[in-house]
C-alpha cells in the first residue's frame, strides 16, 4: 500500500516555495493515494520563541496553515489533516529513533548548520534533533512516499537510514512478531515539478524561506495584489535580456528562478515560457509574472481569510484529523513497543 505523509511548520507566512514545492504535489497525490498532511507545530518551536512568536501566534499560525491546506484544495474529509502535537506517538517514536540515529549522521545535516548559523552553541537541542522527529512523523504512519521541496532531500535520506537501522537492530524481534523482513518502509521522497527549489527574490542563491528576515525575499500566499506586484518589480535580476533557450539561464540564478516560478504557476515547461518572453526585457516579463501570481494566489488568499474567521471550524477539522491519525499511529507505536521490549498494558 502506498501512503503519503508530509508537513509544513506553522512559523511565519506560507510562501510560493511551500506552495509550488510541496502543496501543489500534495493536491495531485490525493487522487491516487491515502494522504496524511500535518501542521508540524512540534517542529515550529525548535527556533527561538521570538522567531516562532509565542503561544498566541502559534495557535493563529496553526489555524492559518490549516486554512491554507484547505483553501489550496486539500480535502480533510477524504484524507487526514491535523496538527502534530495532538498525536503523542510522534514524540514517543522520536525518542526511540533518538536511540537508533547516530550523532555522526546528524552532524552532517545541512539544514541545522544553516539555521543554527555561527551561534551553534546557542541553538536548541530540538533544532539539532529536527530530522529525527521528522523521521518519526513519517514512520509513525509507515508512509511510503513524502512529497517535499528539494531542501528536504537529505532529511529523507536520514529517515531511510533510521528505518534501516531499526529494521536491522531489531530484525529478530520483528520477524518473531510476525512483521516480516522489515517493520518500517524505506520511504522515498517525491520531489517533482518545475519548482522544487524556489529561490529568494532578493538572492537567487538562497532558498525562499518562511524564516527569512526580509519579507521582500518571498511572495506570501496572503500578500495582496499590490504587494505581490511590488515584490516582483523589486526582485533582483541582471541587466541582460531574457534568453530564448533554457541553456541561457545557466549562471543566471535570478532569471532562472523567475522563469521557473512562471512555468510552475502556469504548469508548462520553462522552454515554453522562454519562447514567449525570450529576447525581451525583465520589466515586461515581471508584469506578466505579477498578473499570473495574483490570478493564482488571490483566490487561495480570499478562501484562507474566510476560513480563518471561523477558528472553531478549523479546530474541529484538526480534532477529527488527529483522531483518525491517532488510530493509525497507535498501531505503530504498540508494535514498536513490542518490538523494542517495552511492557505495555
Ligand atoms: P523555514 O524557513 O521556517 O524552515 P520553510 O519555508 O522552509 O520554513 P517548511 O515548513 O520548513 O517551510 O517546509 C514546508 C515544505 O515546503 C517542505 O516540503 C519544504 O521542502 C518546502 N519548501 C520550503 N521552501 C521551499 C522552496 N523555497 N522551494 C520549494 N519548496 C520549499
Ligand atoms: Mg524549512
Amino acid at each position: 500500500m502506498n501512503r503519503i505523509f508530509s508537513g509544513i511548520q506553522p512559523t511565519g507566512n506560507l510562501h510560493l516555495g511551500n506552495y509550488l514545492g510541496a502543496m501543489v504535489n500534495w493536491i495531485k497525490l490525493q487522487d491516487t493515494h491515502e494522504c496524511i498532511y500535518c501542521v508540524v507545530d512540534l517542529h515550529a518551536i525548535t527556533v527561538p520563541i521570538n522567531v516562532w512568536g509565542g503561544p498566541e501566534v502559534l495557535r493563529q499560525s496553526t489555524r492559518e496553515v490549516t486554512a491554507a491546506f484547505i483553501a489550496s484544495g486539500i480535502d480533510p474529509k477524504k484524507h487526514i489533516v491535523f496538527n502534530q502535537s495532538q498525536v503523542a506517538a510522534h514524540a514517543e517514536l522520536a525518542w526511540v529513533f533518538n536511540c537508533v540515529a547516530r550523532l555522526g549522521w546528524l552532524n552532517r545535516m545541512t539544514q541545522f548548520k544553516e539555521k543554527a548559523g555561527k551561534d551553534r552553541e546557542n541553538a536548541s537541542i530540538g533544532l539539532y534533533d529536527y530530522p529525527v522527529l521528522m523521521a518519526a512523523d513519517i514512520l509513525t504512519y509507515r508512509a511510503t512516499h513524502v512529497p517535499v521541496g528539494e531542501d528536504q532531500k537529505q532529511h529523507l535520506e536520514l529517515c531511510r537510514d533510521i528505518a534501516q537501522k531499526f529494521n536491522n537492530d531489531f530484525s529478530e524481534s520483528i520477524s518473531a512478531g510476525g512483521y516480516g523482513e522489515g517493520f518500517f518502509p524505506l520511504t522515498e521522497p517525491i520531489i517533482q515539478g518545475p519548482a522544487t527549489r524556489v529561490m529568494s527574490l532578493r538572492d537567487g542563491t538562497k532558498k525562499m524561506s518562511k524564516s527569512d528576515a526580509s519579507d521582500n525575499s518571498r511572495i506570501n500566499l496572503t500578500d495582496d495584489a499590490d504587494t505581490i506586484a511590488q515584490k516582483i518589480r523589486r526582485a533582483k535580476t541582471d541587466p541582460e535580456p531574457l534568453p530564448s533557450e533554457e541553456a541561457g539561464l545557466e549562471a543566471r540564478p535570478e532569471a532562472d528562478n523567475l522563469i521557473g516560478i512562471y512555468a510552475a504557476l502556469i504548469d508548462k515547461p520553462k522552454s515554453d515560457v522562454l519562447r514567449e518572453f525570450g529576447g525581451g526585457q525583465f520589466s515586461t516579463f515581471k508584469t506578466a509574472l505579477s498578473d499570473l501570481s495574483v490570478a493564482k494566489l488571490s483566490p487561495i488568499a480570499a478562501e484562507m481569510k474566510r476560513l480563518t474567521q471561523d477558528p472553531l471550524y478549523i479546530d474541529a477539522i484538526l480534532a477529527d484529523g488527529a483522531a483518525r491519525a491517532e488510530a493509525i499511529a497507535g498501531e505503530t507505536i504498540n508494535a514498536v513497543k513490542d518490538i523494542v521490549g517495552f511492557i505495555r498494558r
